[in-house]
C-alpha cells in the first residue's frame, strides 16, 4: 500500500514525502480511509506505531475540504485533540504542523505548567485545530477564551493514560461542551473496561483499528517463578525484599484494591512501600513517584495501567505479584527492569490458579519461566500464622 492509494490530496502527500515516509504503517493504512469516510475509530494503538499521522493527515485533509460543513463560524475551533501530558500535546502539534504545512490550517496548542498568555494569545488569532491537555484547556474554557461550539472532530489520544491520570470529570465536562453531532476518535494503547464504557458512551458506530504490539524483553533479565498459593504470598515477597533492602523493586497486582492491601501488609512488617494506582489523587501519585525515584521509598506496588506512564529506568527487580493472564502485559511489566543492558530480575508468584496465564506467558517468550524453590520457612510460618 502506498500513501497514494489512501485517496490524500497532493498537499498532504507532499508533506508526507518531504517527512521522508515511504509506506504507510499498519495503523495508518487501517486507519485513514475511515476517518476521510467521517467515521467514528477506536483505535488500539501504542506510541511508536504512526498513529497521530494515522488521524492527522485525515483530519487536517477532512478540514481543507471546505463541504465539510461551510456553516462553520469563523474563528471556532473545529478539531480538538486532547491528550494526557503536555510533552505528548507537543508532539501532535509539531506533527500537525509538519503534516498539515502546505494545507492553510491554523493550528495551536494549550497545556498547563506554564504561561497562559501566549495561548490565549494564539487562540484569539483563531485557530483550526487545538491540541490540548483537559486541565488547562479547562481553565481557558472558564475564562471565555475558547469555545467548544464549532468542533467537529474530536480525538482523545492515549485515552486509557488519560483515565488512569484522573482526568475522567474533566473529559466528561469537556465534552459536554462539544456539539453532540461531530466525528469522535479514541485511541488507546489499552482496552480496559473503563475505556470500552467510555468509547461506548461517547463513539457512534465505531470502527475499530487494532495494531500488535511489539514484544521483545532484553535479554539481560532472569525471569523466575515461584509456585506459591494466593494466601502465602505476602509473606514470600516480604522475606525477598528482605534481601535487598536498598534496592528499588516494582510489585505489580490485578487490582487496586489488591494493591493497597498488599501495601499495608509490606508496611506493617516494616517494609517501606507505596501503592500507586488510578484511585490516587494526583498529589498521591507525584509524591509516591517521587520517593520511589530518590529510593526513599524503595518499593511500588502498582496496577499495571498506573505503571506504564512511569519513567525510572534503573529497577532492580520487578515482582509479577498476581501473575496476569495477558502475556503481553507482562512483557509490558518486566520491560521496566534490566534497561539499557542494566541486569534485571522478573520474579513472578504463580498460585495452582494462574498456572494457564504461566503457560501462556511462556508460549510467548518461546522460554520457560526459571522455577525457584520457595524458601522453606514462608510456608511454615504461613501455617504457623494461620494456624
Ligand atoms: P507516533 O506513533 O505517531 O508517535 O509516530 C512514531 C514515529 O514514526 C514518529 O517519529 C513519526 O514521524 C514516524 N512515522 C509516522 N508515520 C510514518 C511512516 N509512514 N513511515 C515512517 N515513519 C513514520
Amino acid at each position: 500500500m502506498r500513501f497514494e492509494d489512501l485517496r490524500l490530496t497532493e498537499p498532504l502527500l507532499r508533506a508526507v514525502r518531504t517527512a521522508g515516509y515511504r509506506t504507510p504503517t499498519p495503523i495508518q493504512s487501517q486507519a485513514i480511509p475511515h476517518v476521510l469516510a467521517g467515521r467514528d475509530v477506536l483505535g488500539c494503538a501504542q506510541t511508536g506505531t504512526g498513529k497521530t499521522a494515522a488521524f492527522a493527515l485525515p483530519i487536517l485533509q477532512r478540514l481543507s475540504d471546505r463541504s465539510l460543513r461551510g456553516t462553520a463560524p469563523a474563528g471556532q475551533i473545529r478539531a480538538l485533540i486532547l491528550c494526557p501530558t503536555r510533552e505528548l500535546a507537543q508532539q501532535i502539534h509539531d506533527s500537525f504542523r509538519t503534516y498539515g504545512q502546505h494545507t492553510g490550517v491554523r493550528q495551536t496548542v494549550v497545556y498547563g505548567g506554564v504561561n497562559q498568555n501566549p495561548q490565549a494569545r494564539a487562540l484569539r488569532a483563531g485557530v483550526d485545530v487545538l491540541v490540548a491537555t483537559p486541565g488547562r484547556l479547562l481553565d481557558l474554557m472558564g475564562q471565555r477564551l475558547v469555545s467548544l461550539a464549532g468542533v467537529e472532530i474530536l480525538v482523545l489520544d492515549e485515552a486509557d493514560r488519560m483515565l488512569d491520570m484522573g482526568f475522567l470529570p474533566d473529559i466528561r465536562r469537556i465534552l459536554a461542551q462539544v456539539p453532540a453531532q461531530r466525528q469522535t476518535l479514541l485511541f488507546a494503547a489499552t482496552m480496559p473496561d473503563a475505556i470500552r464504557k467510555l468509547a461506548n458512551d461517547i463513539l457512534c458506530h465505531p470502527v475499530s483499528v487494532q495494531v500488535a504490539r511489539v514484544s521483545a524483553p532484553a535479554e539481560t533479565v532472569a525471569h523466575w517463578v515461584y509456585h506459591v498459593e494466593q494466601p502465602e504470598k505476602p509473606t514470600l515477597l516480604t522475606r525477598l525484599l528482605a534481601r535487598t533492602p536498598r534496592a528499588r523493586a516494582l510489585v505489580f497486582t490485578r487490582t487496586k484494591h489488591g494493591a493497597d492491601k498488599l501495601t499495608r501488609h509490606l508496611l506493617r512488617a516494616g517494609v517501606r512501600a507505596a501503592a500507586l494506582h488510578g484511585n490516587k489523587s494526583q498529589g498521591a501519585r507525584t509524591r509516591a513517584l517521587a520517593e520511589f525515584r530518590s529510593a526513599q521509598t524503595p518499593v511500588l506496588v502498582a496496577t499495571d495501567i498506573a505503571a506504564r506512564g512511569l519513567d525510572v529506568d534503573d529497577i532492580a527487580q520487578v515482582f509479577n505479584y498476581d501473575l496476569t493472564p495477558d502475556p503481553e502485559t507482562y512483557v509490558h511489566r518486566i520491560g521496566r527492569t534490566g534497561r539499557a543492558g542494566a541486569s534485571g530480575t522478573a520474579v513472578s508468584f504463580c498460585s495452582a490458579q494462574e498456572r494457564a496465564n504461566l503457560r501462556g506467558i511462556e508460549r510467548l517468550l518461546r522460554a520457560a519461566l526459571q522455577t525457584v524453590a520457595v524458601p522453606r520457612g514462608d510456608s511454615q510460618q504461613r501455617r504457623g500464622m494461620s494456624a
